[in-house]
């Protein structure tokens, strides 16, 4: 079994290095078997109840988890796997969509900014700011001189959040070509998947390579000491919900979250 420390160090995108997908094996387990990576996942989450506890009682410092990942990636399957282990409360999550009218009308980060969590709280961004240099490159949204400013606005901006108090971090789901057909098909065939399943997504499909050198750029650029990029192996499930727990478990347990001491209460108080 993997230390929680090595996973981490094996994921990381260290800032400052190059990143490339395509020689990432998204189908690997690590030398992890399924059994006991289960097994290690609820212990991560018993973890993570623990210090999200105390996080929210302590009310002083926030975490924001970013998801980004291709269709079918797995952003939801982890929001509902992995941040169970959260109290609803003191954990919004917020889904980023095509943009409305109105947040067109403002600049990138507006909406984004206004989701972030207050102190106590861990914020979950499904999808998030990295669309707009993301699907918004790929699709030509805004030209190249808009969107390739957009790296270091990120930068800037996640490092403002961090010396606020925020404590960053990024996962991107890495998923293979292959995997994407089969969960896409899988989609289709299963009545209780068919919903999420969009035709819109087969367009997408086809641009797979235009997004993999979006993503390469992305993590290549955006990964820093305040905000890192994990890149996580992602075709199977259990490795995913393992990487991501023990990150997150980890990370937050290095913030030493603790419960405050109240002031001023009498000592040997007994409530009759
Ligand atoms: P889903 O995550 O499946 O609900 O889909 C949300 C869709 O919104 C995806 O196709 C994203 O690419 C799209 N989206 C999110 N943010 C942006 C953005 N800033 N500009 C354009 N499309 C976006
Ligand atoms: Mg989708």
């Amino acid at each position: 079994m993997a230390r929680p420390t090595a996973l981490r160090t094996a994921l990381q995108v260290k800032p400052g290095s190059r990143m490339r997908l395509a020689k990432l094996d998204a189908d690997t387990t690590m030398g992890l078997e399924k059994a006991s990576a289960v097994a290690a996942t609820q212990v991560q989450m018993e973890r993570l109840r623990d210090l999200q506890d105390r996080l929210w009682a302590e009310a002083r410092q926030s975490v924001l988890v970013v998801l980004q990942g291709i269709d079918a990636a797995g952003k939801d399957g982890t929001i509902a796997k992995v941040m169970e282990a959260f109290n609803p409360q003191g954990c919004p999550v917020s889904s980023f969509k095509v943009p409305t009218a109105e947040e067109l009308a403002h600049d990138f980060l507006w909406r984004v900014h206004k989701r972030t969590p207050g102190k106590g709280e861990i914020g979950i961004f499904n999808r998030s700011h990295y669309e707009d240099v993301l699907v918004v490159r790929v699709h030509g949204l805004a030209p190249r001189r808009v969107w390739s400013k957009r790296y270091d606005q990120i930068n800037a901006f996640e490092r403002t959040l961090a010396e606020g108090g925020t404590t960053i971090v990024k996962f991107f789901l890495a998923i293979d070509r292959d995997e994407q057909r089969k969960r896409f098909q899988d989609r289709y065939d299963d009545p209780r998947k068919r919903w999420k399943f969009k035709v819109g997504d087969l367009d997408e499909r086809k641009l797979w390579d235009d997004y993999q050198a979006a993503f390469d750029e992305a993590l290549t650029r955006t990964s820093t000491p305040w905000a890192p990029w994990y890149v996580i192996p992602s075709n199977r499930n259990w490795l995913r919900n393992l990487a991501v727990s023990t990150i997150l478990a980890d990370t937050i347990a290095g913030l030493r979250p603790a419960y405050p001491k109240p002031p001023d209460l009498p000592p040997d108080l007994v409530i009759e």
